[in-house]
């Protein structure tokens, strides 16, 4: 049984991935070209916004997403304290401070109420991360942000296709991005990511930012991450693909739900992911919480169950962050979390099989406690 079985997608292409490739070979449009602009044009209508600015990963597109709203020196950025390193590490690098909020305990999203109390005069935006697939609290978020004149950043790495309220993600702020790693839920074969937005004036800078400040234009110094050709036309190939996969992953999300009810587990040992209203949670990873997660995590690899933690701390807590001075008390739900989350195999192409072996075996641990 494997984590992520990203061959079985790719097997699934075959043979056209091959003659893809081979196409991107004879045409030898390596950097940018026409399967780049195809693809932002792909990209743009599948997130339902007019302007797809592609570039080299997610974590450039949040960066470059920063300093098209205008981060910089002196001001605060407030972000959540789970997610994955670049959706702070990026706020740093345009010069601005960290501020770390609190999560939901149901949803591990960010805590719209502890944004709040953390605003302050220097506060310019948010970034929100729709963790695991499911959205965060736009509704909340996006209130707040006008309440207070900021600007709202989604970080959609995780959570391509999924809906709040019916609404795609990425259409409540100012602008929303992508990672296309191999293993998200659109991936490429290396590293790409791309920002949408509705607001023209961010789809311009950022295209220019992107690229040296426009090519023999050079309006300003900007950086140099853009997407290959190759990546492109790969991800032109799954698009097609990706609602299907994504129904796949909700599915057998749905099926753990009901093999852990079924064994007893669900609400008791186990408390399986909570769907938040209105939201369309498209499984990213699929995290139960549990108590002494350490034991159970080595039983289950013990017994050849592959699992994850996603994250092993909350992101202040690292020592990258010693400098914040943040302690667990700050941010208790964030802390007790990294305790006690855990991701459980989930793909496409995970076999129900596979599903009933992971639930028996965590039943099997919780008998013998
Ligand atoms: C993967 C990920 C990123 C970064 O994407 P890369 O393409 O790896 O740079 C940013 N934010 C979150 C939440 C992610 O999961």
């Amino acid at each position: 049984m494997q984590f992520v079985d990203l061959y079985a997608q790719h097997r699934e292409l075959e043979p056209a991935l091959g003659e893809t490739i081979n196409r991107v070979i004879r045409d030898s449009s390596f950097i940018r070209g026409p399967e780049v602009e195809l693809f932002e044009q792909n990209w743009a209508k599948a997130a339902q916004v007019p302007y797809c600015i592609s570039c080299a990963n997610g974590t450039d597109a949040i960066y470059i997403s920063l300093r098209a709203l205008g981060a910089g020196p002196g001001d605060e950025v407030i972000t959540t304290s789970h997610s994955w390193i670049s959706t702070s590490e990026t706020i740093t690098q345009t010069g601005a401070r960290v501020v770390f909020a609190d999560t939901e305990t149901d949803s591990f999203n960010i805590d719209p109420e502890d944004v709040k109390r953390r605003i302050t005069p220097k506060t310019k935006g948010i970034i929100a991360v729709h963790l695991y697939g499911q959205p965060a609290n736009m509704k909340a978020l996006s209130e707040i942000a006008k309440a207070h004149g900021l600007w709202l950043i989604e970080d959609s790495a995780q959570a391509h296709l999924a809906r709040l309220d019916d609404c795609p993600i990425g259409t409540f702020g100012d602008v929303a991005t992508f990672s296309f790693y191999p293993g998200k839920n659109l991936g490429a074969m290396g590293d790409a990511g791309a920002l949408v937005t509705t607001r023209e004036d961010i789809a311009e800078f950022a295209a220019a930012f992107a690229r040296h400040g426009g090519k023999d234009l050079h309006v300003m110094e900007g950086i140099c991450s853009r997407m290959d050709g190759l990546q492109a036309a790969i991800l032109n190939l799954k698009l097609p693909h990706l609602e299907r996969w994504t129904q796949a992953r909700i599915a057998r999300a749905d099926n753990y739900d009901r093999l852990f009810t079924e064994a007893g587990l669900a609400g008791g040992e186990v408390q399986i992911p909570a769907r938040m209203p209105g939201t369309l949670h498209v499984f990213h990873l699929y995290v139960i919480r549990v108590k002494k997660r350490n034991e159970l995590r080595q039983y289950l690899n013990d017994s050849g169950v592959p699992t994850g933690i996603h994250y092993k701390r909350p992101l202040p807590l690292y020592p990258a962050y010693d400098y914040l001075g943040y302690t667990p008390a700050d941010i208790p739900n964030a802390s007790q979390a990294a305790q006690e989350i855990l991701s459980l195999p989930l793909h496409p192409h995970l076999d129900e099989t596979d599903q009933v072996t992971v639930v028996q075996t965590i039943a099997e641990f919780f008998k013998d406690q």
